[in-house]
């Protein structure tokens, strides 16, 4: 069989955690068996689509390195072949026009309720008299096409994930509606399982891969595949991603969009290693930290898991400081200079910058945790708690005065590793301290506290910008 699979995104929102997933989970698939990944735009929501979300979709799916092929297809500019397949379902009788009004349906449900039973649609205009048609049309009533769905009915499937599916017709809600309101000589905007089923049909999908929240859509979408004598794909349902409490990951957790991933500092790279993880386990023997591509050769929904997955921000974490760490200074850098810019920072030089990521690289879990490290070099630290405390003791004073004679009266503007080194001995000897003493000190005087990384790889760095002669005078 020739795989076609596809992502369908509505542009109602930006690109949610659970849609990049179900967008992996896709691409994989298509991948490993050589396929096709598509894309549908699903934005028959006018009012509530917009052109900044596409983008947004667009960029995030890009950035993870989630690339589609042939154009995508826009849902709203198939609007003809969507209406034309409803008139094919009502001329064949599988489907109806309802004219209950919404107090009527209101009423219904509440009387269903009173009775201790679920809300359904009674299928009450199932079988309407022309007689009984025009007395609603002539009261001006606009109905809503419906679609017939048999109680009796017994609807199954070959989960790919979940194994052997098994619906019945009678837990569907009743005859389902398929377009909206409209006058009764038109037929009003089609909805969701229709247009998706007239939409994967077209698009000659061959595996439908999404979240298992549309398992009952599953079922609904197989009656309309068999009303229209179309072939039915085959449907792999992946699991929820729950937060820590167990619940729906939702936007009440913060941060689900791939973009703010992305703006917190997350790399591509870590979030679809991650997002793979989120459902996936990875064969025994194999390391979790792994790039997309090498995945695509292996995955299996086999491996996927029907439990719903729990989101591990420290598994992330773990998994995006290993990319960190596994990048070149080069690549790293070339990472953190557009966030340096953005605070005004400029790099004296290429090797500057090279050695200023080497020094702060190994401690970053987050790219934006560079920015924050990067920050002492290039603003006045402000001077904490700890850093005041050291620099009151008595011989603070005298070494800092001692060390910065010595750069006064040195010619060279700044200084090595090795000449730091004997500079920080001569005061150690010429104040009578221990060397601790001395460099923390100087630590607190150039950064303002006593925590940071390596202090003569920083004071090196600080002495390329200049910077801490006027550090050390403002102290004492
Ligand atoms: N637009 C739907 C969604 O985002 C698509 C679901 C499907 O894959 O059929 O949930």
């Amino acid at each position: 069989m020739t795989v076609r699979v596809r992502l369908a995104p509505s542009p109602t929102g930006t690109l949610h955690l659970g849609t990049a997933r179900t967008a992996l989970f896709n691409w994989l698939f298509a991948k490993k068996e050589g396929g096709t990944f598509l894309l549908r735009i699903e934005d028959t929501d006018i009012e509530r689509s917009k052109d900044e979300y596409l983008e947004n979709i667009y960029d995030g799916l890009q950035w993870l390195g989630i690339n589609w092929d042939e154009s995508p297809t826009i849902q709203s500019e198939r609007i003809n072949e969507h209406k034309q397949i409803i008139k094919t379902l009502i001329d064949k009788g599988f489907a109806y026009k309802c004219y209950a009004s919404e107090d009527e349906l209101d009423e219904m449900r509440e009387t269903q309720k009173k009775n201790g039973l679920a809300p359904r649609y009674d299928n009450r205009h199932r079988n309407l008299t022309p007689e009984q048609e025009s007395e609603f049309i002539k009261d001006g009533r606009e109905p809503v096409i419906r679609f017939k769905i048999s109680d009796q009915k017994l609807i199954s499937w070959n989960d790919l994930i979940r194994g052997k599916m098994t619906w019945s017709g009678k837990d569907l809600g009743g005859d389902m509606v398929i377009a909206r309101r409209a006058p009764a000589n038109s037929i009003g905007d089609p909805l969701y399982n229709l247009v998706v089923v007239a939409d994967d049909s077209a698009m000659q999908i061959s595996h439908v891969i999404r979240g298992e929240d549309h398992l009952a859509n599953t079922a609904k979408q197989i009656l309309l595949y068999e009303a229209l004598d179309l072939n039915i794909p085959v449907f792999a349902h992946t699991p929820l991603i729950l937060n820590s409490q167990g619940k729906k990951l939702s936007k009440r957790d913060g941060v689900t969009s791939i973009s703010e991933f992305k703006k917190m500092g997350y790399t591509s790279e870590a979030m679809a290693n991650y997002m793979t993880l989120l459902g996936w386990s990875v064969p025994e023997g194999m390391n979790e930290r792994f790039r997309i591509s090498e995945i695509s050769e292996i995955f299996s929904f086999k491996k996927v898991n029907k439990a719903s997955a729990k989101f591990d921000w420290d598994k992330l974490n773990w998994l995006n400081s290993q990319v960190i760490h596994e990048m070149s200074a080069e690549t790293l850098l070339e990472n953190l200079n557009p966030l340096f810019r953005e605070n005004g920072w400029r790099l004296p030089s290429q090797e500057w910058g090279i050695n200023l990521v080497g020094l702060i690289g190994p401690s970053m879990v987050l790219i934006n945790d560079g920015v924050d490290q990067a920050k002492p070099f290039f603003e006045e630290p402000e001077l904490l708690e700890d850093g005041k405390k050291q620099l009151e003791i008595k011989e603070a004073s005298v070494i800092l005065k001692f060390i910065l004679e010595k750069l006064e009266s040195s010619d060279a503007a700044f200084f090595s590793k090795e000449e730091a080194l004997v500079l920080i001995n001569q005061a150690t000897k010429s104040c009578e301290v221990k060397k601790g003493l001395v460099m923390k000190s100087l630590r607190a005087a150039l950064f303002g506290t006593l925590n940071g990384p390596d202090l003569i790889h920083s004071w090196v760095l600080l002495s390329r910008l200049r910077k801490d002669r006027a550090r050390i005078s403002r102290v004492i």
